[in-house]
């Protein structure tokens, strides 16, 4: 058994890591290392797809607004967060929160799609769920070095 390790820079929070930060030169030296390393049988997690995302800085289609929903430790219901921890968009409380009104409803839909273009991190979860959602989930269903 062997530990996989999943590569991501940090985002950006204005007026606190400006200097942490990666720039797109960086990027791009350090995820082609990644890659090698990844080629070369290094036991590196993320698919390929998203390194060559991450190195060339590539914006993408974050599926997280139509998949997933925080709920915080003070109850509140929200779609996604900045870097910073702030929500993107705040449902209600969990107490009344009624799943299948909000999620049906025309303004969850334009965040859902809003969120698409949102781009402010590069979690490795999301960048391989990135672009047409049912052809990401296909994929890695049957990427078999995942079930290892
Ligand atoms: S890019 Fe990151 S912050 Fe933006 S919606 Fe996707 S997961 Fe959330």
């Amino acid at each position: 058994m062997h530990t996989g390790i999943e590569f991501f820079p940090i985002a950006l929070i204005k007026g606190y890591n400006d200097d942490l930060v990666p720039d797109s030169n960086d990027r791009i030296k350090v995820f082609s290392r990644i890659i090698e390393l990844k080629q070369l049988g290094y036991p590196v997690r993320n698919p390929f797809r998203a390194l060559k995302i991450l190195k060339n800085s590539e914006p993408f289609a974050c599926n997280f607004g139509q998949i997933a929903i925080f709920l915080d430790h003070k109850g509140n219901v929200y779609s996604c967060e900045d870097s910073a921890g702030q929500p993107q968009r705040e449902w209600c409380d969990y107490k009344a929160f009624d799943p299948a009104s909000v999620f049906s409803s025309k303004e969850f839909k334009e965040v859902r799609e809003n969120l698409k273009k949102c781009n402010i991190c590069t979690l490795p979860c999301m960048l391989e769920l990135s672009g047409s959602l049912s052809c990401r989930l296909l994929a890695l269903f049957f990427e078999s070095e995942r079930w290892v």
